[in-house]
């Protein structure tokens, strides 16, 4: 039986690519710190789909050790697609920057996506249909003002994972390396980074995305032979391409 893996499941591009995943019938393995959002997560797919195997492990991916000990344990599973989707930012101005924020937040968005993906190409470099999807942000391709050092950490997840695709590529190997890049979409990260409590959502920036959206975003790059699936920053419009 093979698996999919989600990191942050437990809300927005997660969870609702979780549910977009399971409508395609496949199984799925849920990480995040929040287990009972996961629980419910598991029991609304498995409502519509009894078939459907899901696995929920809340883990802290912040802390490196649960990192490697959460690949370690889900080594019994056959993984054909991993998706590093947890991440965070932290919106200030660089000098009234929360220092222990930051550290959380580059631990997450960058160091444990940089040992799950290696962990994850090196058990599956040959297997094929294999695919490991790697969440970025368009801001990993354009600065984000007041946001610079969350964007940095996108800028990584996009140069690393671009690299590793061409590494991939050029030995030949069935696995594939992919970045989705969504602009901004309706999330709780978004309104915490965005203070969007404060004003209407769709009358400021009437083209955001749903996290509905961008989880059929996710599966179209997941149907895709592309390496990007980026969203416009200006257009809104989301394409498929190689960087
Ligand atoms: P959400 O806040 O809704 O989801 C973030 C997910 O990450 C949650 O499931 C959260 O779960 C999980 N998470 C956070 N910290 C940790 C941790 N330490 N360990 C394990 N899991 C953790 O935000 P989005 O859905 O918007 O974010 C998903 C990804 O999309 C992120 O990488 C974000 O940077 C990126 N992105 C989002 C954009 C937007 O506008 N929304 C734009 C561009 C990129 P829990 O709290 O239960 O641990």
């Amino acid at each position: 039986m093979r698996y999919t893996v989600i990191t942050g499941a437990s809300s927005g591009i997660g969870y609702e690519s979780a549910l977009a995943f399971a409508e395609r019938g496949k199984n799925l393995i849920l990480i995040a710190r929040r287990e009972h959002k996961l629980e419910d997560l598991k029991a609304e797919i498995r409502q519509h789909n009894a078939e459907i195997d899901v696995v929920v492990e809340p883990t802290d991916l912040s802390i490196m050790e649960n990192v490697y000990a959460i690949y370690e344990k889900l080594k019994v599973y056959e993984i054909d697609t991993w998706i590093n989707n947890a991440g965070f930012g932290v919106k200030s101005p660089v000098a009234d920057q929360d220092l222990d924020k930051v550290e959380n937040m580059i631990l997450l968005n960058t160091q444990a996506l940089t040992i799950l993906s290696t962990l994850y190409v090196r058990d599956y470099t040959n297997v094929e249909g294999s695919q490991l999807i790697n969440v970025a942000s368009s801001g990993g391709y354009s600065i984000l003002p007041n946001a610079v050092t969350y964007t940095a950490t996108k800028f990584f997840v996009s140069s690393f994972t671009e690299g590793l695709a061409e590494e991939l590529a050029s030995k030949g190997a069935s696995l594939q390396a992919k970045i989705l890049a969504p602009g901004i979409t309706e999330t709780e990260f978004a309104k915490r980074a965005l203070d969007t409590d404060k004003f209407d959502y769709k009358e400021r920036m009437p083209n955001f995305h749903t996290a509905k959206e961008m989880a059929q975003f996710m599966l179209q790059l997941y149907d895709s032979d592309k390496t990007l699936g980026l969203v416009d920053e200006k257009t809104y419009e989301f394409e498929l391409k190689d960087p």
